[in-house]
Protein backbone atom coordinates (compact mmCIF):
# COMPACT_ATOMS: atom_id res chain seq x y z
CA UNK A 1 0.00 0.00 0.00
CA UNK A 2 0.98 3.43 -0.45
CA UNK A 3 0.08 7.50 -0.02
CA UNK A 4 -0.51 9.64 -3.16
CA UNK A 5 0.69 12.88 -3.42
CA UNK A 6 -0.81 15.40 -5.75
CA UNK A 7 1.17 18.61 -6.56
CA UNK A 8 0.20 21.78 -8.36
CA UNK A 9 -0.50 19.22 -11.25
CA UNK A 10 -1.53 20.87 -14.63
CA UNK A 11 -2.70 19.29 -17.60
CA UNK A 12 -2.42 20.82 -21.25
CA UNK A 13 -4.32 19.41 -24.69
CA UNK A 14 -2.24 21.58 -27.25
CA UNK A 15 -3.22 25.62 -25.71
CA UNK A 16 -5.93 24.54 -23.71
CA UNK A 17 -5.23 23.72 -20.28
CA UNK A 18 -8.12 21.73 -18.74
CA UNK A 19 -6.62 21.12 -14.88
CA UNK A 20 -5.25 24.11 -13.59
CA UNK A 21 -2.42 23.14 -11.04
CA UNK A 22 -4.26 20.88 -8.28
CA UNK A 23 -3.05 19.32 -5.42
CA UNK A 24 -4.11 17.15 -2.63
CA UNK A 25 -2.72 13.89 -0.51
CA UNK A 26 -4.38 10.66 -0.36
CA UNK A 27 -3.21 9.18 2.46
CA UNK A 28 -2.42 5.49 2.86
CA UNK A 29 -5.18 3.16 2.81
CA UNK A 30 -7.62 5.49 2.41
CA UNK A 31 -10.75 5.76 0.14
CA UNK A 32 -10.53 9.19 -2.03
CA UNK A 33 -13.58 9.79 -4.82
CA UNK A 34 -12.71 12.49 -7.25
CA UNK A 35 -16.45 13.93 -8.29
CA UNK A 36 -17.34 16.61 -10.10
CA UNK A 37 -19.86 17.54 -13.43
CA UNK A 38 -18.74 16.10 -16.83
CA UNK A 39 -15.94 17.84 -18.07
CA UNK A 40 -14.50 18.92 -14.77
CA UNK A 41 -10.99 16.95 -15.49
CA UNK A 42 -11.55 14.12 -13.15
CA UNK A 43 -10.57 11.28 -15.15
CA UNK A 44 -7.68 13.09 -16.57
CA UNK A 45 -6.37 13.44 -13.80
CA UNK A 46 -6.90 10.02 -12.75
CA UNK A 47 -5.11 9.07 -15.88
CA UNK A 48 -1.94 11.19 -14.66
CA UNK A 49 -2.11 9.30 -12.12
CA UNK A 50 -2.19 6.12 -13.67
CA UNK A 51 0.04 6.86 -16.21
CA UNK A 52 -1.79 7.09 -19.39
CA UNK A 53 -2.20 10.64 -19.57
CA UNK A 54 1.33 12.95 -19.83
CA UNK A 55 1.61 15.06 -16.94
CA UNK A 56 1.90 18.96 -18.15
CA UNK A 57 3.18 20.18 -14.73
CA UNK A 58 3.83 19.31 -11.35
CA UNK A 59 4.73 16.13 -9.74
CA UNK A 60 2.55 13.09 -8.81
CA UNK A 61 3.86 10.36 -6.20
CA UNK A 62 3.30 7.15 -5.34
CA UNK A 63 4.87 6.19 -2.09
CA UNK A 64 7.86 7.92 -1.50
CA UNK A 65 8.77 7.80 -5.58
CA UNK A 66 7.68 10.89 -7.93
CA UNK A 67 6.24 8.68 -10.49
CA UNK A 68 5.84 11.47 -13.20
CA UNK A 69 8.36 9.40 -15.86
CA UNK A 70 7.55 6.02 -15.02
CA UNK A 71 5.56 4.06 -17.17
CA UNK A 72 2.31 2.71 -16.32
CA UNK A 73 3.47 -1.06 -15.46
CA UNK A 74 5.46 0.05 -12.99
CA UNK A 75 3.74 2.38 -11.04
CA UNK A 76 2.14 -0.89 -8.88
CA UNK A 77 -1.48 0.30 -9.34
CA UNK A 78 -4.07 -1.10 -11.08
CA UNK A 79 -7.06 0.81 -12.97
CA UNK A 80 -10.85 -0.39 -13.08
CA UNK A 81 -12.52 0.89 -16.29
CA UNK A 82 -15.83 1.39 -16.87
CA UNK A 83 -16.83 -0.63 -19.66
CA UNK A 84 -14.44 -3.46 -18.09
CA UNK A 85 -12.46 -3.83 -20.49
CA UNK A 86 -12.91 -7.83 -20.15
CA UNK A 87 -10.99 -10.04 -23.41
CA UNK A 88 -14.05 -11.68 -24.69
CA UNK A 89 -12.44 -15.27 -25.94
CA UNK A 90 -11.02 -15.66 -22.61
CA UNK A 91 -12.48 -17.26 -19.67
CA UNK A 92 -13.02 -15.78 -16.25
CA UNK A 93 -10.08 -17.08 -14.75
CA UNK A 94 -7.75 -16.46 -18.30
CA UNK A 95 -9.23 -12.58 -18.01
CA UNK A 96 -8.00 -12.37 -14.37
CA UNK A 97 -4.56 -13.77 -14.32
CA UNK A 98 -4.03 -12.63 -17.76
CA UNK A 99 -1.74 -9.67 -16.87
CA UNK A 100 0.46 -12.10 -14.17
CA UNK A 101 1.37 -14.87 -17.36
CA UNK A 102 1.99 -11.52 -19.23
CA UNK A 103 4.63 -10.80 -16.39
CA UNK A 104 6.26 -14.46 -16.54
CA UNK A 105 4.30 -15.39 -12.90
CA UNK A 106 4.63 -18.94 -12.66
CA UNK A 107 1.30 -20.80 -13.47
CA UNK A 108 1.11 -22.23 -10.52
CA UNK A 109 1.14 -19.00 -8.86
CA UNK A 110 -1.03 -17.63 -11.26
CA UNK A 111 -3.78 -20.30 -10.19
CA UNK A 112 -3.41 -19.90 -6.44
CA UNK A 113 -3.75 -16.03 -6.98
CA UNK A 114 -6.84 -16.28 -9.32
CA UNK A 115 -8.19 -18.78 -6.82
CA UNK A 116 -7.97 -16.20 -3.67
CA UNK A 117 -9.50 -13.40 -5.32
CA UNK A 118 -12.01 -15.28 -6.99
CA UNK A 119 -12.90 -16.12 -3.17
CA UNK A 120 -12.93 -12.54 -2.22
CA UNK A 121 -15.22 -11.84 -4.97
CA UNK A 122 -17.44 -15.10 -4.69
CA UNK A 123 -16.81 -15.95 -8.21
CA UNK A 124 -15.43 -19.51 -8.00
CA UNK A 125 -18.28 -20.84 -9.38
CA UNK A 126 -17.68 -18.59 -12.90
CA UNK A 127 -13.70 -19.21 -13.29
CA UNK A 128 -14.63 -21.22 -16.70
CA UNK A 129 -17.38 -19.37 -18.12
CA UNK A 130 -16.32 -16.45 -21.08
CA UNK A 131 -17.48 -12.82 -20.36
CA UNK A 132 -20.31 -13.10 -22.57
CA UNK A 133 -21.71 -15.44 -20.28
CA UNK A 134 -21.94 -13.18 -17.04
CA UNK A 135 -24.47 -10.50 -16.11
CA UNK A 136 -22.84 -6.72 -15.88
CA UNK A 137 -22.21 -7.05 -11.98
CA UNK A 138 -20.27 -10.36 -12.55
CA UNK A 139 -18.08 -8.98 -15.28
CA UNK A 140 -17.74 -5.58 -13.37
CA UNK A 141 -16.63 -8.24 -10.45
CA UNK A 142 -14.46 -9.85 -12.60
CA UNK A 143 -12.42 -5.99 -13.75
CA UNK A 144 -12.24 -5.78 -10.27
CA UNK A 145 -10.47 -9.14 -9.82
CA UNK A 146 -7.79 -9.04 -12.51
CA UNK A 147 -7.01 -5.93 -10.68
CA UNK A 148 -7.05 -7.36 -7.15
CA UNK A 149 -4.81 -10.36 -8.16
CA UNK A 150 -1.75 -8.12 -8.68
CA UNK A 151 -1.82 -7.11 -5.37
CA UNK A 152 -1.15 -3.09 -6.41
CA UNK A 153 -0.60 -0.36 -4.01
CA UNK A 154 -3.30 1.88 -5.64
CA UNK A 155 -6.90 1.00 -6.99
CA UNK A 156 -8.22 3.10 -9.83
CA UNK A 157 -11.51 3.23 -10.53
CA UNK A 158 -13.21 5.12 -13.54
CA UNK A 159 -16.29 5.66 -13.22
CA UNK A 160 -17.01 1.67 -12.73
CA UNK A 161 -20.74 1.50 -12.06
CA UNK A 162 -22.11 3.76 -14.76
CA UNK A 163 -22.90 0.76 -16.79
CA UNK A 164 -25.01 -0.78 -14.43
CA UNK A 165 -28.95 -0.64 -13.52
CA UNK A 166 -29.73 1.34 -10.53
CA UNK A 167 -30.11 -1.73 -8.35
CA UNK A 168 -27.04 -3.04 -8.90
CA UNK A 169 -25.15 0.34 -8.95
CA UNK A 170 -26.42 0.43 -5.16
CA UNK A 171 -25.28 -3.33 -4.50
CA UNK A 172 -22.02 -3.13 -6.17
CA UNK A 173 -21.20 0.40 -4.45
CA UNK A 174 -21.49 -1.99 -1.04
CA UNK A 175 -19.29 -4.73 -2.73
CA UNK A 176 -16.75 -2.21 -3.46
CA UNK A 177 -17.10 -0.68 0.11
CA UNK A 178 -17.14 -3.46 1.59
CA UNK A 179 -13.60 -5.14 -0.23
CA UNK A 180 -12.10 -1.75 0.39
CA UNK A 181 -12.63 -2.33 3.92
CA UNK A 182 -11.17 -6.01 3.48
CA UNK A 183 -8.30 -5.09 1.40
CA UNK A 184 -7.63 -1.71 2.87
CA UNK A 185 -5.88 -0.76 -0.35
CA UNK A 186 -5.36 2.67 -1.08
CA UNK A 187 -8.28 3.80 -3.64
CA UNK A 188 -8.80 6.44 -6.37
CA UNK A 189 -12.53 6.71 -7.86
CA UNK A 190 -13.90 8.66 -10.30
CA UNK A 191 -17.46 9.36 -10.36
CA UNK A 192 -20.34 12.10 -11.38
CA UNK A 193 -22.36 11.11 -9.19
CA UNK A 194 -22.62 12.78 -5.80
CA UNK A 195 -24.38 10.04 -4.23
CA UNK A 196 -21.96 7.58 -4.60
CA UNK A 197 -19.45 9.62 -3.46
CA UNK A 198 -20.97 10.37 -0.60
CA UNK A 199 -22.05 6.87 0.50
CA UNK A 200 -18.33 5.21 -0.45
CA UNK A 201 -15.43 7.82 0.40
CA UNK A 202 -13.66 8.29 3.44
CA UNK A 203 -12.65 11.27 1.89
CA UNK A 204 -14.41 13.84 -1.33
CA UNK A 205 -12.22 15.61 -3.58
CA UNK A 206 -14.68 17.99 -5.51
CA UNK A 207 -13.50 19.33 -8.72
CA UNK A 208 -15.13 21.89 -11.33
CA UNK A 209 -13.61 23.12 -14.39
CA UNK A 210 -9.99 21.78 -14.07
CA UNK A 211 -9.57 23.09 -10.11
CA UNK A 212 -10.53 21.36 -6.89
CA UNK A 213 -13.23 23.41 -4.87
CA UNK A 214 -13.44 21.44 -1.56
CA UNK A 215 -11.72 18.68 -0.27
CA UNK A 216 -13.58 16.60 3.04
CA UNK A 217 -15.12 13.74 4.35
CA UNK A 218 -19.07 13.14 3.01
CA UNK A 219 -20.05 15.05 6.41
CA UNK A 220 -18.48 17.91 6.32
CA UNK A 221 -18.61 19.32 2.54
CA UNK A 222 -22.85 18.48 3.33
CA UNK A 223 -22.66 20.37 6.88
CA UNK A 224 -19.84 23.33 5.85
CA UNK A 225 -19.69 23.50 2.14
CA UNK A 226 -17.17 26.14 1.35
CA UNK A 227 -19.07 27.97 -1.88
CA UNK A 228 -22.47 27.84 -3.16
CA UNK A 229 -21.31 25.08 -5.78
CA UNK A 230 -20.01 22.23 -3.11
CA UNK A 231 -23.35 23.55 -1.67
CA UNK A 232 -25.50 22.91 -4.62
CA UNK A 233 -23.63 19.49 -6.10
CA UNK A 234 -23.34 17.96 -2.52
CA UNK A 235 -26.86 16.74 -1.57
CA UNK A 236 -29.98 15.53 -2.65
CA UNK A 237 -32.77 16.57 -3.33
CA UNK A 238 -30.03 19.61 -3.87
CA UNK A 239 -30.12 22.71 -1.49
CA UNK A 240 -32.03 25.62 -1.83
CA UNK A 241 -30.95 28.76 -3.23
CA UNK A 242 -32.70 32.20 -1.61
CA UNK A 243 -31.96 35.80 -2.59
CA UNK A 244 -32.12 38.09 0.38
CA UNK A 245 -31.10 40.70 2.19
CA UNK A 246 -29.46 40.25 6.28
CA UNK A 247 -29.90 43.18 8.86
CA UNK A 248 -29.20 42.89 11.92
CA UNK A 249 -28.48 39.32 11.95
CA UNK A 250 -31.85 38.91 10.71
CA UNK A 251 -32.30 37.11 6.99
CA UNK A 252 -35.44 38.01 4.76
CA UNK A 253 -35.75 36.60 1.53
CA UNK A 254 -38.95 36.17 -1.14
CA UNK A 255 -42.40 36.41 0.02
CA UNK A 256 -40.99 37.37 3.56
CA UNK A 257 -39.25 34.28 4.28
CA UNK A 258 -36.85 34.44 7.41
CA UNK A 259 -33.98 33.01 8.86
CA UNK A 260 -31.62 33.74 12.33
CA UNK A 261 -28.49 35.28 10.60
CA UNK A 262 -26.15 35.21 13.38
CA UNK A 263 -23.01 37.24 13.01
CA UNK A 264 -23.52 37.41 9.03
CA UNK A 265 -22.46 40.48 7.77
CA UNK A 266 -25.49 43.09 6.56
CA UNK A 267 -26.18 43.33 2.98
CA UNK A 268 -27.42 40.92 0.21
CA UNK A 269 -26.44 37.25 0.28
CA UNK A 270 -27.98 33.68 -0.89
CA UNK A 271 -29.21 31.55 1.77
CA UNK A 272 -28.81 28.45 1.35
CA UNK A 273 -31.48 25.59 2.98
CA UNK A 274 -31.66 21.88 2.27
CA UNK A 275 -35.27 20.75 1.27
CA UNK A 276 -35.13 18.56 4.66
CA UNK A 277 -34.54 21.61 6.58
CA UNK A 278 -38.17 23.78 5.04
CA UNK A 279 -41.07 23.67 7.36
CA UNK A 280 -44.46 23.47 6.02
CA UNK A 281 -46.32 25.36 8.37
CA UNK A 282 -49.55 27.73 9.02
CA UNK A 283 -48.20 31.47 9.82
CA UNK A 284 -44.93 30.54 7.33
CA UNK A 285 -43.82 32.55 3.82
CA UNK A 286 -46.91 32.33 1.32
CA UNK A 287 -46.24 29.74 -1.71
CA UNK A 288 -47.76 27.93 -4.29
CA UNK A 289 -47.46 24.07 -5.03
CA UNK A 290 -46.43 23.16 -8.45
CA UNK A 291 -45.99 19.56 -8.18
CA UNK A 292 -46.76 17.40 -5.01
CA UNK A 293 -44.50 13.78 -5.30
CA UNK A 294 -45.42 11.19 -2.47
CA UNK A 295 -42.93 8.52 -2.18
CA UNK A 296 -44.21 6.80 0.86
CA UNK A 297 -42.13 7.31 3.77
CA UNK A 298 -41.96 10.96 2.19
CA UNK A 299 -43.49 13.81 0.40
CA UNK A 300 -41.76 15.77 -2.08
CA UNK A 301 -42.86 19.83 -2.84
CA UNK A 302 -42.27 21.65 -5.32
CA UNK A 303 -43.28 25.10 -4.11
CA UNK A 304 -43.12 28.93 -6.06
CA UNK A 305 -41.95 31.25 -3.34
CA UNK A 306 -42.21 34.62 -5.21
CA UNK A 307 -40.12 34.28 -8.36
CA UNK A 308 -38.50 30.86 -7.13
CA UNK A 309 -38.74 27.38 -6.83
CA UNK A 310 -38.32 25.34 -3.64
CA UNK A 311 -37.95 22.12 -3.35
CA UNK A 312 -39.27 20.68 0.46
CA UNK A 313 -38.85 17.46 1.42
CA UNK A 314 -41.12 16.42 4.25
CA UNK A 315 -41.33 13.54 6.50
CA UNK A 316 -45.13 13.54 6.94
CA UNK A 317 -47.49 12.54 4.40
CA UNK A 318 -48.90 15.81 3.05
CA UNK A 319 -52.69 16.27 1.22
CA UNK A 320 -51.74 19.15 -0.82
CA UNK A 321 -52.60 19.43 -4.39
CA UNK A 322 -50.94 21.99 -7.20
CA UNK A 323 -52.50 25.13 -6.97
CA UNK A 324 -52.38 24.78 -3.00
CA UNK A 325 -51.21 27.64 -0.85
CA UNK A 326 -49.18 26.60 1.89
CA UNK A 327 -46.73 28.28 4.30
CA UNK A 328 -43.23 27.52 4.28
CA UNK A 329 -40.36 28.16 7.25
CA UNK A 330 -36.94 27.78 7.45
CA UNK A 331 -35.84 25.33 10.63
CA UNK A 332 -33.71 26.44 13.60
CA UNK A 333 -29.89 26.50 12.58
CA UNK A 334 -30.26 25.53 8.88
CA UNK A 335 -29.50 28.14 6.52
CA UNK A 336 -26.19 28.49 5.06
CA UNK A 337 -24.93 32.27 3.40
CA UNK A 338 -23.23 32.80 0.58
CA UNK A 339 -21.46 35.89 -1.20
CA UNK A 340 -23.69 36.26 -4.24
CA UNK A 341 -21.06 37.47 -6.29
CA UNK A 342 -18.69 35.34 -5.40
CA UNK A 343 -20.37 31.81 -4.07
CA UNK A 344 -17.77 31.94 -0.96
CA UNK A 345 -18.79 31.30 2.12
CA UNK A 346 -19.69 33.64 4.29
P1 LIG B 1 -14.44 14.31 -16.59
O1 LIG B 1 -13.79 13.00 -16.35
O2 LIG B 1 -14.53 15.15 -15.34
O3 LIG B 1 -15.75 14.21 -17.30
P2 LIG B 1 -12.26 14.73 -18.42
O4 LIG B 1 -11.09 14.57 -17.53
O5 LIG B 1 -12.63 13.59 -19.28
O6 LIG B 1 -13.51 15.19 -17.54
O7 LIG B 1 -12.03 16.00 -19.35
C1 LIG B 1 -11.61 17.26 -18.85
C2 LIG B 1 -11.54 18.26 -19.98
O8 LIG B 1 -10.48 17.89 -20.87
C3 LIG B 1 -12.78 18.33 -20.83
O9 LIG B 1 -13.02 19.66 -21.15
C4 LIG B 1 -12.43 17.51 -22.06
O10 LIG B 1 -13.13 17.97 -23.17
C5 LIG B 1 -10.96 17.75 -22.19
N1 LIG B 1 -10.25 16.60 -22.82
C6 LIG B 1 -10.20 15.34 -22.35
N2 LIG B 1 -9.44 14.56 -23.14
C7 LIG B 1 -9.00 15.36 -24.15
C8 LIG B 1 -8.17 15.16 -25.29
N3 LIG B 1 -7.63 13.97 -25.56
N4 LIG B 1 -7.95 16.22 -26.09
C9 LIG B 1 -8.48 17.43 -25.82
N5 LIG B 1 -9.24 17.70 -24.77
C10 LIG B 1 -9.53 16.67 -23.93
Amino acid sequence: MASVAIQTIRKAYGNLEVIHGVSTDIDDGEFVVLVGPSGCGKSTLLRMIAGLEEISGGTISIGDRVVNDVPPKQRNIAMVFQNYALYPHMTVAQNMGFSLKLGGVEKTEIKRKVEEAAAILTLENLLDRYPAQLSGGQRQRVAMGRAIVRNPEVFLFDEPLSNLDAKLRVHMRAEIKELHQRLKTTTVYVTHDQVEAMTMADRIVVMRDGVIEQVGTPLELYDRPRNSFVAGFIGSPAMNFLPGTVADGRFTGPAGIAADAGRIRDGEVLCGVRPTRLRVVEGGAMAEVKVIEPTGEETQVIARLGTDDLTVLSNQRLALRPGDRIGVAIAPDSAHYFDPASGQRL
